[in-house]
């Protein structure tokens, strides 16, 4: 199916408001209305997108912003989350895309979760050809990047089965 990517995204956007809001955390979408088209299931690039921006509130103070921008170049679609949060130490951003793996189980235990977020983000896009990467500056914030393959144009390809009966010939067997 072809997915709508910003379409997905103010989804996944959604339904964090409500934890935002309760923190007073803005979330801003850049490049909202670029045509980022990709090639996947619509409800797990969701929850991957989902995932993200969860975790951008969950682990920033009141008072920030958490910043989404989709960019296309080169045939792919960049989607980056970036939060003004504690950050993510070197060490740990290798590991945070492992199951469990929880970044200092004392304040993670205080915010709930089970360290499964991440692993799911990278299993959805890299079953959908793409890839995720973190960049985190201690004490700066995080931005996580989704690089997923641009669907060309809409016109371009036709992404259609081929429906309806067969041609008359086909099911006579007569011709
Ligand atoms: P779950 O997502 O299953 O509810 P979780 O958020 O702990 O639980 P992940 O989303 O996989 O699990 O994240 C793993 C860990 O990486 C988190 O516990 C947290 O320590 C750290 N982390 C993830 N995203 C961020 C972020 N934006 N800023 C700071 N730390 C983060
Ligand atoms: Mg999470």
């Amino acid at each position: 199916t072809a997915v709508d990517l910003s379409h997905v995204i103010a989804d996944a956007v959604d339904r964090s408001k409500l934890t935002a809001e309760s923190k007073n955390i803005k979330i801003v979408v850049g490049g909202a209305g670029t045509d980022a088209q990709v090639y996947g299931d619509p409800d797990l690039l969701t929850t991957a997108f989902r995932n993200l921006i969860d975790n951008a509130v969950r682990y920033s103070p009141e008072n920030t912003r958490v910043g989404i921008g989709i960019r296309s170049r080169e045939g792919l679609i960049a989607v980056s989350v970036t939060d003004q949060g504690d950050g993510i130490s070197p060490e740990d951003q290798e590991r945070v895309f492992e199951r469990f793996y929880r970044v200092d189980a004392a304040r993670s235990r205080a915010t709930g979760g089970t360290g499964l977020g991440l692993s799911i983000v990278k299993h959805v896009v890299t079953n959908h050809g793409g890839e995720v990467s973190v960049w985190s500056q201690p004490g700066q914030g995080s931005t996580f990047t989704v690089r997923l393959p641009e669907l060309e144009g809409r016109d371009s390809v036709d992404t259609t089965e081929p429906q309806g009966p067969a041609p008359a010939h086909a099911r006579s067997g007569l011709a």
